[in-house]
């Protein structure tokens, strides 16, 4: 290949990498300047640049700029070098994972999805509206890559705690794709980001010149389920029966019934209701090195009984039913949960949505989250509304009344969403709460003592979980597999993390936790039959290593 087409290559280029070798032999001479770099150069160099935006939303264009079309030698001397560098954005993202995962991920993202319309510069991902309805599969064909092992599909109805974004949503897509390359090793290739546009609700978006969706309302029933039904089968048609769909940020009313429906006949996975809930039952399994007692002794209520909040309770339960041998229906007992209209009780139980019926115990009515504190006596406080400053001094002071430490999880995203800060957390609770949070706080100084808070984040889970299914080659997500998954992360839990008071390991060790996390899903796909790799590894923790993209530079000689 001719130099230039190498440079511009974003799986190829290297930039100033490039080795004086490597220059003569691909016609490389005079297209750089003379430097030569190694990406640890690169890297630094880049950080630096990222680093001299304050406002976040900036970083997160740079970065972007970086995956899509690299701006790495886009400074004063050489701004003739816009060329794409896809190996050093993910060497970026592995090595400063803590400090780019803000950006690419919650809460950053968030924003970058509302302001999509005009930060938008060129298309990532493959868009498919209503105007591709009976076209989905030759759509899906115009996607430059043809081995794909991973989508990552939202319609945007339900973006973070943002509500609906529509077209706008593809920010997350995007974003958690590259996380299952940076931090699952998942080859980025084989990844693919779908938006599915239906119309957005949406009022300011559908009066905004700029938006880049469908200017209709969101089409519903029938119209709805027979989009998504031809997508559904286009994608088995186009890749097969190992694609693993993971559903990302779609409304409760279709996200469980999509769920439902596809996970006898797909590798379908919702992260919403699936991650979740394996990331915060890991954060509870680990936690009671610090709060004391077994799982089955606990009582837990929620504030928020949606995707989140019932995908939690319900792994909960089946992890304490595993442990105790106890049926589900019995352990679910020890799980209350508090939506807009108050404690879910029996006697509401004939006007509740279908997900929220399990969680309908005896109980008088109750309409405040505080009442309900105080009612119930949990142990564990979960939040999961949406809905922010909901945990008020008054819920977290009854917690700590009652609690030596109460575990609370704030869990609403972005930031502005958050039940409550770890700061507040800490305070209220003089110094006792655990605490961890869907997006992050720093940590905090209390009577001079430092509480470093825990992020309940998605990302400990899905990017293993993924590489785990397709390094078996499973074809079904089953819930044993999510438990599996939970039980690997909370075992990465040092002695050192619980003496801060961490109930999450750090995730400068993500890509080590990826893989066990991986290993013990495969092994769970192996056990239930599931798996299609045959045979099965011996040492599935070194295959899982084994599998995962790094992104060094390769040698062109
Ligand atoms: P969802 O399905 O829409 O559920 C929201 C629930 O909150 C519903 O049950 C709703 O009640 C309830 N609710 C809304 N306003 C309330 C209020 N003022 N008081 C009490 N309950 C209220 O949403 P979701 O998918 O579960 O997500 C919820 C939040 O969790 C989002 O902010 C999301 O970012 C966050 N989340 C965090 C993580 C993480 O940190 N790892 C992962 C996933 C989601 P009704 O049913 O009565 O309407
Ligand atoms: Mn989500």
């Amino acid at each position: 290949a001719s130099g230039s087409t190498l440079l511009r290559d974003p799986r190829y280029n290297k930039g100033l990498a490039f080795t004086e070798i490597e220059r003569d032999a691909h016609y490389l001479r005079g297209l750089l300047p003379p430097a030569v770099y190694n990406q640890d150069l690169q890297e630094k160099r880049v950080m630096h640049n990222l680093r001299q935006y304050e406002v976040p939303l900036h970083r997160y264009t740079a970065l972007m700029d970086l995956q899509v079309a690299i701006k790495v030698f886009l400074t004063p001397e050489f701004p003739y070098l816009q060329e794409r560098n896809e190996r050093l954005f993910y060497k970026l993202l592995i090595d400063n994972v803590e400090e780019l995962l803000p950006v690419v991920y919650t809460p950053t993202v968030g924003e970058a999805c509302q302001k999509y319309g005009s930060i938008y510069k060129r298309p990532q991902g493959l868009y498919i509206s209503l105007k591709e309805k009976g076209k989905i599969l030759e759509v899906l064909k115009n996607w430059p890559e043809k081995t794909v092992q991973v989508i990552v599909v939202t319609d945007g109805e339900r973006i973070l705690g943002l509500g609906d974004l529509g077209c706008q949503g593809m920010g997350i897509p995007v974003g958690k794709l590259s996380l299952y390359t940076a931090l699952g090793g998942v080859r980025p290739s084989s990844c693919l980001p779908i938006t599915i546009d239906v119309g957005t609700n949406n009022e300011k978006l559908l009066n905004d010149e700029f938006y880049i969706g469908l200017k209709q309302k969101r089409a519903t029933g029938k119209e709805y389920e027979e989009l998504l039904e031809e997508f559904m089968s286009a994608v088995k048609k186009n890749y097969g029966e190992k694609v693993l769909v993971q559903f990302e940020d779609f409304a409760n009313h279709n996200a469980f019934t999509l769920l439902e429906k596809y996970s006898s006949s797909h590798l379908v996975f919702n992260d919403d209701i699936q991650g979740t809930a394996s990331v915060v039952l890991a954060g509870v399994i680990a936690s009671l090195k610090l709060i004391g007692g077994t799982l089955a002794d606990h009582t837990f209520l929620f504030l928020g009984a949606g995707e989140a909040g019932t995908g939690i309770a319900e792994l909960i339960a089946l992890e304490i039913s595993k442990r105790t041998k106890a049926p589900v229906e019995e352990t679910r007992k020890k799980i209350w949960l508090v939506d807009s209209k108050g404690l879910i009780v029996s006697s509401r139980l004939e006007s509740l949505q279908h997900f929220k019926k399990p969680w309908a115990h005896e109980h008088e009515p109750v309409k405040t989250l505080v009442d309900a504190v105080k009612a119930i006596k949990p142990t564990v406080l979960i939040g999961t509304s949406g809905v922010g400053k909901t945990f008020t001094k008054d819920v977290v002071e009854a917690m700590a009344s009652f609690n030596e430490k109460p575990l609370i999880f704030a869990l609403s995203n972005p930031t502005s969403q958050s039940e409550c800060t770890a700061e507040e957390a800490y305070t209220w609770s003089k110094g006792r709460a655990i605490f961890a949070s869907g997006s992050p706080f720093d940590p905090v100084e209390y009577e001079g003592k430092v509480f470093v808070p825990g992020q309940g984040n998605n990302a400990y889970i899905f990017p293993g979980l993924g590489l785990g299914l397709i390094m078996s080659g499973a074809i079904r997500v089953r819930d044993e597999m999510l438990l599996a998954a939970s039980e690997a992360l909370a075992a990465q839990v040092s002695e050192e993390n619980y003496d801060k008071g961490l109930i999450y390991p750090p995730f400068t060790n993500i890509r080590k936790i990826s893989a066990s996390i991986a290993a013990n899903v495969a092994a769970k796909a192996y056990e239930l039959g599931l798996a299609s790799h045959l045979p099965r590894p011996k040492d599935l923790l070194k295959y899982a290593e084994s599998c995962m993209y790094s992104p060094g530079y390769r040698s062109y000689r």
